[in-house]
């Protein structure tokens, strides 16, 4: 992707630099889409690795260094600790500048973030619906979000050249761009991801709880499906926790259905009615097809979360 002329964003500070920081870090760097990138994180160990890995100019201890003189700030960090930095930077956050997030929730950013910021501040969420299992600045690429979609949820009155701004630098960093409201993106990614991670999540921990059959059988025999399971049930345990309490009335809707429609799976087994069975799996491969069609997965099955080279 070619540099831009004139950098669309003079200082771009990333609150949190972990898997989705460091690869925005190379993914804006590469497109030359900042005039300075700076980070703020919570441990020395993080700033050191961000440092040495060139994905920053500068990395601060306190957010509010590094939002000072931002006209872009990045909440990257889990969503639960978006309302205490939003507290602590709404002093500091300059006039006109954007603020946006990564996170994997949306209404919660208007209810945590937006009571706190000055009214001259554009809050514009967003949502790169693209990642790995893996977390940490060391674990991003500039890649990631190339052909992947990211959702972008600002207000019913948001400022046009904020938001555009915005879009123009998802698109740099390669991604497609769509936008909705937060309740919508909060309950299609309820069916699409949070609830899957939450079966992925129980079935795990079923088959480590299991007696009857021992911990190497599950690991010796887990190609015949639960293998899949624990690609995702490795995801980091903070981001998921603050996902499904910050989701709640999404995700419990949508796990209400997927109970149901579990209970009359549970009763096509009990009477034996193959049909029912053989119906919905017909059903289901062909939405597996067209999400390969897409271009959202590979034929094999991990999820497209594959990084690049692996
Ligand atoms: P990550 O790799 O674990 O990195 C998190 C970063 O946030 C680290 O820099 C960490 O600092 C900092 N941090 C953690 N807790 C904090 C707190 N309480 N206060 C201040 N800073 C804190 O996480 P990630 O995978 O990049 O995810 C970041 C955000 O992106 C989350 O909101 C998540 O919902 C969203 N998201 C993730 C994915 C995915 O697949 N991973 C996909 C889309 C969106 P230290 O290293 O110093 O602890």
């Amino acid at each position: 992707m070619a540099e831009l002329e004139t950098p669309l964003f003079r200082r771009v500070a990333l609150i949190g630099i972990g898997l989705i920081g460091a690869s925005m870090a190379l993914a804006i760097r590469r497109g030359g889409l900042a005039g300075e990138i700076v980070c703020a994180a919570r441990s020395e160990a993080t700033r050191a690795t961000a440092l040495r890995l060139g994905l920053v100019d500068f990395a601060y201890a306190e957010a509010v260094e590094a939002a000072r003189g931002a006209d872009l700030i990045v909440l990257a960090t889990p969503i639960g600790a978006f309302g205490a930095i939003a507290a602590e930077i709404a002093n500091v956050v300059e006039a006109g500048a954007i603020v946006t997030d990564v996170g994997s929730v949306k209404g919660m950013v208007f209810r945590d973030v937006g009571p706190h910021l000055p009214l001259n501040v554009h809050l514009i969420p967003g949502h790169p619906v693209a990642g790995t299992e893996h977390s940490g600045p060391e674990a991003g690429f500039a890649e990631l979000f190339e052909n992947r979609w990211c959702i972008l949820t600002p207000p019913e009155d948001a400022d046009q050249k904020a938001v555009d701004k915005v879009v123009a630098l998802w698109s740099a960093m390669g991604a497609k761009v769509e936008l909705m409201t937060a309740q919508h993106h909060d309950l299609v990614l309820a069916i699409t991801s949070h609830v899957p991670h939450l079966i992925a999540y129980n079935i795990v921990g079923t088959a480590s709880d299991l007696e009857a059959v021992t911990q190497s059988e599950v690991i010796k025999y887990s190609a015949g499906g639960f293998r899949d399971f624990t690609r995702i049930a490795a995801s980091d345990p903070t981001m998921w926790r603050d996902i499904f309490l910050n989701n709640k009335d999404a995700v419990l809707e949508m796990l209400g259905r997927f109970v149901e429609d579990l209970t009359a799976l549970q009763r096509a087994i009990r009477w034996g009615e193959g049909e029912t069975l053989f119906d919905l799996f017909t059903r289901t491969r062909a939405i597996r097809r067209s999400i390969v069609d897409a271009g959202q997965e590979t034929r094999a099955a991990d999820f497209g979360r594959r990084a690049p080279g692996e």
